[in-house]
């Protein structure tokens, strides 16, 4: 068992005690699957229990949800889906009248050159830019971008939907607490997963009234403890419940979670006579840097949903997701639709690329774990939402047959029903063939395109090794990155005046390397700290702890990269004092970004960073995500 670290320990004092059948952390896609079949079973047709709870006799369990965000809907993500899962549970899903849903349409897959020569690509990667460019005319290519002619089908979401995550999960719990069956209580992040003799035995919520330490203030109230035979965990790719299940339990042999990418995206109002029509689909890669995948989706009433994604295999301690979508957004093909659009909405989600090799163990005596989180997320097809939603219905009707058999929650039970149905469902096959895909993306980005090929063709029989190395293994420092382009010297100035003006050091060497400044606008193009203002209101309530620390700030001391700083979608991490970085919860947009990016591993667990990201309240208050 590996020691988490405990820097706000609360445990002595007296806290209130609730009983419930079954206690859910985080109301994603996968706990919406399973409530959302869940509660349909619990009560008959005439109002009575079709199965009785344990806590309170005559009645049908007891379900809470408790979700971090302040709503329903906000921080989530995802927006095109096959929709396979979701249409089994509803089967009139195009019929819901759902805000922003459309079926899926015309799809494509763009590779888009560099038009102002300041990204790092390889001699093959200019030399195929050169090519493009010189038979452009012969080519299916405009404005520095070539329509790929052929992508294979797996790559396509023919026949699926195109959602807004926020809007679609408003609808389903709207649905699943008309049942009356099930609770769901949004700005309440459980803190800790109660454990018990190796036994889950339930979660502890916040404590609330406290200092930015954790230490007990005017108002003092401690989290309330809920006690269930059940405790399901969805807590997604960086959930804190998830990691202390990790740290107490391990994980199975040889899996780990070392790729990650942060996927950052706007929703906005394009411009009324936009070409462009609903159910479009565009995925780019190859700028603003290589490796940064991008995506566009079209929503009836002229919304677009846009965004790209950093991945941790992207070599640079500067990944900065912010910049970066406003050069994309810039990109010749893309600014013709962008020009004269309006920002909505913004966001940033982690998204866990290792899937089924990040998988945990899935139940234990007492908790079962769904989603993401689960390892569920399918990055060969692209597509988790489907995924995570079918977790969650398999273990729904897992829990049913339990119920009525009146077994109880152990793990050899939640094996023979939870496990048995995942594996045998179509989740189990894909995740395997999506298992190596993108391993070829670890030396390099043509090999790695490469790589998802042939896994993708041969159904994960063939791929390109690689060997997944976990994100601070691969950053290198500063000096080394901007070899050729940015003196030592150079960068030691730009850092001494960012440190003095505590702003992180991104823009500024970026601007040195030759990326153009960005032309702000006001309505789509708008600086960082604008932008935390408009398009959705970060909040963070007061009386409650900093789910973001620096557990060790010696590591802090001795760190010259400081990725954390760069790689923050907020600029809720600025340059502090002694080389320690400050935090401020009121920017902070909860996208985990810092947790896995940190440079510097813990010396008795360097499968875990000198960050700890633990549950919090507040974020980005938007429901269009
Ligand atoms: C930018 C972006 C675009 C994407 N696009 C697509 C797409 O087009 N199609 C697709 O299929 N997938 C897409 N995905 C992936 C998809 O969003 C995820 O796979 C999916 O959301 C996973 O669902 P989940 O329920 O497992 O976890 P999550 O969606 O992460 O939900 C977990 C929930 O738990 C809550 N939580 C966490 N900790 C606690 C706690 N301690 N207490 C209480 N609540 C807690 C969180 O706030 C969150 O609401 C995208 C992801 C990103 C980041
Ligand atoms: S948190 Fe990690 S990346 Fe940030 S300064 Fe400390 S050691 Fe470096
Ligand atoms: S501090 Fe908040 S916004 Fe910044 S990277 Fe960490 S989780 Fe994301």
């Amino acid at each position: 068992m590996k020691t988490p670290p405990s820097a706000r320990e609360t445990s002595t004092v007296d806290r209130q005690r609730m009983d419930v059948d079954i206690v859910c952390v985080g109301f994603g896609p996968a706990t919406a699957g399973f409530l959302a079949t869940l509660s349909r079973q619990l009560v008959q047709a005439d109002g009575t229990p079709a199965v009785e709870s344990a806590t309170t006799p005559g009645l049908p369990p007891q379900v809470i949800c408790y979700e971090r965000a302040d709503d329903i809907g906000f921080g989530v993500s995802g927006v095109v889906t096959k929709a396979r899962a979701l249409r089994t549970t509803f089967p009139d899903l195009e019929r819901a009248q759902i805000p922003m849903a459309t079926p899926v349409g015309e799809e494509k897959v763009l590779y888009l050159l560099d038009p102002f020569g300041a990204s790092r690509r390889s001699a093959t990667l200019r030399a195929a830019d050169i090519l493009i460019r010189t038979f452009k005319w012969m080519l299916p290519a405009e404005r520095d971008a070539l329509n790929l002619p052929w992508t294979p089908s797996f790559l396509h979401k023919q026949g699926g939907m195109m959602l807004s995550m926020g809007q679609f999960m408003q609808w389903v719990g709207a649905q699943v607490q008309s049942t009356g069956a099930v609770q769901i209580w949004p700005g309440t992040p459980v803190s800790q997963v109660l454990i018990e003799e190796d036994k889950v035995v339930g979660v502890r919520l916040l404590d609330q009234g406290v200092d930015k330490q954790g230490h007990p203030a005017d108002g003092f109230t401690p989290g309330m403890d809920i006690r269930a035979a059940l405790t399901v965990v969805g807590d997604g790719p960086v959930g804190s419940i998830g990691q202390q299940l990790n740290a107490h339990f391990d994980v199975p042999h040889g899996h780990s979670a070392h790729d990650w990418a942060v996927g950052m995206k706007f929703v906005v109002d394009l411009p009324e006579d936009t070409a462009l029509k609903p159910g479009t689909v565009l995925h780019t890669f190859g700028y603003p840097e290589p490796e940064i995948f991008g995506f566009l989706y079209v929503h009836p009433g002229n919304v677009a949903s846009l965004g790209i994604f950093v991945p941790s295999w992207f070599d640079s301690p500067v990944r900065t997701a912010y910049r970066y979508l406003q050069h994309w957004m810039l990109h010749p093909y893309l600014w013709r639709h962008l020009q004269g659009a309006k920002l909505r909405s913004w966001g940033a989600k982690t998204l866990g690329e290792s899937g089924r090799r990040s998988e945990p163990h899935l139940v234990g005596d007492g908790y079962a774990r769904i989603g993401e989180g689960s390892g569920s997320t399918n990055v060969l097809t692209g597509s988790g939402v489907d995924e995570a939603w079918a977790t969650g219905t398999e273990l729904a009707e897992a829990v049913l047959e339990l119920l009525q058999a009146k077994k109880p929650f152990t793990k050899k039970n939640l094996e023979e029903t939870y496990v048995q149905r995942r594996r045998a469902s179509w989740v189990e096959p894909e995740a395997r063939a999506a298992e190596k895909s993108r391993d070829g993306f670890q030396k390099g980005m043509m090999r790695g395109m490469l790589g998802m090929a042939l896994a993708g063709l041969t159904n994960g029989r063939l791929s390109l090794a690689g060997d997944p190395a976990p994100p601070w293994k691969r950053i290198p420092s500063l000096e080394e990155y901007y070899r050729n382009r940015i003196t030592p010297e150079d960068i030691a100035r730009l850092r001494e005046e960012c440190t003095a003006k505590s702003t992180s050091l991104h823009g500024a060497l970026m601007e040195k390397a030759g990326w153009p400044a960005i032309p702000y606008d006001g309505k789509l193009l708008v600086s960082h700290q604008d932008v935390l203002l408009i398009g959705g209101k970060v909040q963070a309530p007061p009386g409650y702890t900093d789910h973001v620390l620096f557990l060790y700030p010696e590591l802090c001391e001795k760190c010259g990269t400081k990725i954390c700083i760069e790689a923050c979608s907020g600029q809720a991490i600025t340059p502090g004092h002694d080389g320690i970085p400050a935090f401020d919860r009121e920017k902070c947009i909860h996208c985990g970004a810092c947790y896995w990016n940190c440079s510097q591993p813990l010396s008795y667990d360097p499968e875990r960073t000198n960050i700890a990201f633990r549950a919090g309240t507040g974020g980005l208050h938007s429901a269009e995500n």
